[in-house]
């Protein structure tokens, strides 16, 4: 678990004291990974408490990381820097805070970050490292993963290292953000609560956190009371409710369905996630129809037919990429999956989206 969290409008201000008692030496530098988005926005210039050699580097969030660009980011740190760095500091949505969390690994772990995608596999503890969102839902902030793109697969480094040592919980660093991407995002959350409430795996740990997470999206989502401050406030709390959720469960159909649109097509994981779940009302028939009346509600449009002009080959990678993930299907329907979710079925549902 996060073992530091602090939460409230403008906390981002107490970067600077929180990280300064961490830092190893002034030949030890903070690398600051920062979402190119804040590039041009007011909201974080001139905030970000450099000292000494520390720096920042901006990284684009256009497409999800991958492990050849964690291990370029690693050397040009090691190569850049007089000594290994006393933290990572990740600003941005899931992508930069994986970004950050795998960098942290891979600057104490051997060898290139794809030897580490899977469960426990990660060796030597991590750099300390603080993840800050500026979008919230994917609960990255609070996870014991981070989801890396590989030469064979879209996996996490899952592993007791990965979790940041501190995270800064600040809604007013969500503003801004594009409203289609704060519903697919957004809805990555709703999509944690509900296939870990469904979920085989389910006990009292996750099913306290998925509820509380799954009431603040209704209240987020479908309730008009809220004014935007409440909203942001509440989903920054949502997203790491429903982080918690998985933690301690998984995630079903849809992230694993999911997880091959975004290895083929590249397709990001929260609209991913949403052109997915547009067609699962057999596995989740309560959790889509609520789904669809927060689509509609908030006029979202959700691509279509991405899958139409697909190879046979085509089909057959993300079915392997999704059929791969083994866990995902065996919380979502139990231990007799394979004979439920076949490559036709599989298929069959691909092709409608
Ligand atoms: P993102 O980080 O990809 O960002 C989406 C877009 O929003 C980007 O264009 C970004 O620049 C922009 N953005 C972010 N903050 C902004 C702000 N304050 N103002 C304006 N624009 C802003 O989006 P995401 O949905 O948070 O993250 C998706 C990634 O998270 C995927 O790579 C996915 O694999 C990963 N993920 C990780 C976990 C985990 O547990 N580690 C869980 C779910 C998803
Ligand atoms: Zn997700």
């Amino acid at each position: 678990m996060v073992s530091r969290v602090v939460f409230g409008r403008g906390s981002f201000s107490q970067l600077e004291d929180i990280i300064a008692p961490k830092r190893l030496s002034v030949s030890a530098p903070f690398i600051f990974l920062v979402d190119a988005v804040f590039e041009k926005k007011a909201t974080l210039s001139g905030r970000i408490p450099l000292a000494y050699d520390d720096k920042v580097i901006f990284i684009s969030a256009d497409e999800e990381p991958k492990t050849s660009q964690v291990d370029a980011l690693v050397e040009e740190i090691i190569l850049t820097c007089k000594q290994r760095p006393s933290g990572i500091i990740g600003i941005g949505g899931g992508t930069i805070m994986d970004m950050a969390k795998a960098v942290a690994i891979m600057i104490t772990n051997e060898g290139e970050s794809k030897d580490y995608q899977g469960w426990d596999l990660v060796k030597n503890p991590a750099i300390y490292h603080v993840g800050i969102p500026t979008i919230s839902g994917t609960g990255a902030e609070v996870s014991r993963t981070t989801i890396l793109t590989g030469p064979v697969r879209k996996l996490g480094i899952n592993s007791d290292y990965t979790p940041f040592d501190q995270v800064i919980l600040d809604p007013e660093l969500t503003k801004g953000v594009p409203k289609d991407q704060w519903f697919y995002t957004g809805m990555d959350c709703y999509v944690h609560c509900i296939e870990s409430l469904n979920g085989t795996y389910l006990n009292a740990f996750s099913q306290s956190y998925g509820e509380k997470a799954l009431e603040l999206c209704k209240e987020i989502f479908l309730d008009d009371t809220l004014d935007e401050k409440e909203s942001a406030d509440k989903l920054m709390m949502a997203s790491w409710h429903g982080g918690m959720s998985i933690a301690y469960s998984q995630v079903g159909v849809a992230h694993a369905m999911s997880y091959g649109l975004g290895y083929l097509l590249g397709v990001k994981h929260g609209v991913g996630n949403c052109i997915v779940f547009e067609h699962l009302e057999e596995y989740y028939p309560e959790g889509v129809a609520m789904y669809k009346k927060m689509r509609a509600k908030h006029n979202i449009t959700i691509p279509q037919g991405i899958c139409t002009n697909l190879t046979d080959e085509q089909f057959n990678i993300m079915i392997d990429v999704a059929l791969s993930l083994e866990p995902l299907w065996e919380n979502a329907i139990g231990k007799n999956w394979q004979k439920v979710m076949t490559r036709e079925k599989l298929r069959a549902l691909y092709s409608k989206m």
